[in-house]
């Protein structure tokens, strides 16, 4: 397995090479871009940035979705890498080109009429943003199931494609909270032939339902679940070993299957009017998220958000790839205000006196540079 540090230190232009300062405080300071949230979109974003020459900090509060998880699965060529791991690699290769990522928690955004964005952190410092770009992800909310949230991450899971090779051939219960359950189980029965689904008092399958699930071998247990049992001794301790039902009853599994409902942390975009929305999934709401383009771009002109935050679905590789195309374009809008910069200083009136340099306003000398630039050996005198 790469480590960190060997990663780190491959992947480098060495002449460049700066130390992550991720435990440092946020300066104050201008950047052309603040990356708030620094989980696979954000550092994606701020790599990006910073090969692009674009001055840019990402703050970073520490706390990404898949923390509880023991490695990150289906990121090709880093398949299993424990989540932590991939946070520093990202990190380092952010500084290594002279991005800056920092530790700290964003609490508002504000922007005066026309002005940069005034980026607060909580620690009372504020630096200054021409662009924004949130990366903030979801937080996921839990089935109120006693003992549910200890496992949650481990044996509790949510998404086959993350855990289902891990827990493949045992017992995995599904345990229902809303209409998709039923997909639920029939999805994860790929991984296990052993699937139970509880319908803990949520759902009532109908008949083809209930055909298509005896057809695959799912069991379906009614009645609500009311806590889940864990293994006491030896190397599985505290590992999950079944659900208890209300009647007292304990059905063995291994894993336990729950939909969450994925809520976007967007409460820093409200100030400024970026819009949120639901995720519906066959007439059912499974979270929010904010409203963008397919490159990130929201209503409100400069913020960007990528990952989670915008997609409730996106896996790691796929919030990274939402980090990259949001920062290019990000870069791409900033070029044209560069540009457009440029030309209003060219542009402008000259100032009084007698030299025009020149850059400065109509002039034979501007003009002469232009052609020079334009044409050339071609101008022939012009
Ligand atoms: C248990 C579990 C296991 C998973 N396993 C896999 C897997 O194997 N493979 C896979 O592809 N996907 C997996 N996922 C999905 C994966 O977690 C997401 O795809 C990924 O985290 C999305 O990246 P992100 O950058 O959008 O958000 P995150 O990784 O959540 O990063 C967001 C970052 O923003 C920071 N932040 C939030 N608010 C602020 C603020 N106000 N100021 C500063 N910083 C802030 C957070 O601390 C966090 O570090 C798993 C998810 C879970 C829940």
């Amino acid at each position: 397995m790469t480590t960190a540090r060997t990663a780190a230190r491959t992947a480098r232009p060495g002449e460049r090479a700066r130390t992550a300062r991720p435990g440092g405080q946020a300066r104050s300071g201008r950047y052309d871009v603040v990356v708030v949230g620094g989980g696979a979109a954000g550092l994606s974003a701020g790599l990006t940035l910073a090969r692009a020459r674009r001055s840019v900090l990402v703050i970073d509060s520490g706390e990404p979705r898949n923390a509880p998880a023991e490695g990150v699965h289906n990121y090709l060529g880093l398949d299993g890498v424990p989540p932590a791991e991939l946070v520093a690699v990202g990190r380092a290769e952010v500084s290594g080109y002279g991005g800056e990522v920092v530790a700290g928690r964003v609490v508002s955004v504000e922007r005066p009429e026309g002005g940069d964005f005034r980026v607060v952190l909580e620690d009372g410092s504020a630096v200054a943003a021409r662009r924004l770009l949130v990366t903030t992800g979801l937080v996921d909310e839990l089935p109120d199931v006693p003992g549910l949230a200890e496992l949650w991450g481990r044996d509790v899971l949510h998404c086959p494609y993350c855990h289902g090779w891990e827990v493949r051939d045992q017992p995995i219960g599904v345990l229902a909270t809303g209409p998709l359950a039923v997909h639920q189980a029939l999805l994860w029965r790929q991984w296990s032939e052993r699937v139970t689904l509880f319908l803990h008092d949520t759902v009532e399958p109908d008949d083809e339902q209930y055909e298509r699930l005896a057809a695959r071998g799912i069991a379906v247990v009614d009645g609500r679940v009311a806590g889940l049992e864990t293994t006491s001794a030896g190397d599985a301790a505290g590992r999950l070993s079944g659900v208890r039902l209300a009647g007292g009853r304990v059905v063995p599994c291994r894993a336990l299957v729950v939909a969450t409902r994925g809520t976007a942390r967007a409460g820093l975009l409200a100030g400024l009017g970026v819009e949120t929305t639901e995720r519906v999934m066959d007439g059912w709401v499974v979270g929010d998220h904010v409203v963008a383009d397919p490159a990130g771009a929201t209503s409100v002109p400069g913020v960007w958000v990528a990952g989670n935050a915008a997609d409730l679905t996106a896996q790691v590789v796929v919030a990274a790839a939402g980090g990259l195309r949001a920062a290019g374009a990000i870069n791409a809008d900033l070029l044209a205000e560069d540009e457009r910069l440029a030309l209003a200083a060219r542009r402008a009136p000259v100032a009084a006196g007698p030299s025009h340099g020149p850059s400065h306003g109509f002039s034979p000398e501007v003009e002469a540079e232009v052609c020079e630039r334009v044409a050339g050996e071609r101008r022939h005198g012009i």
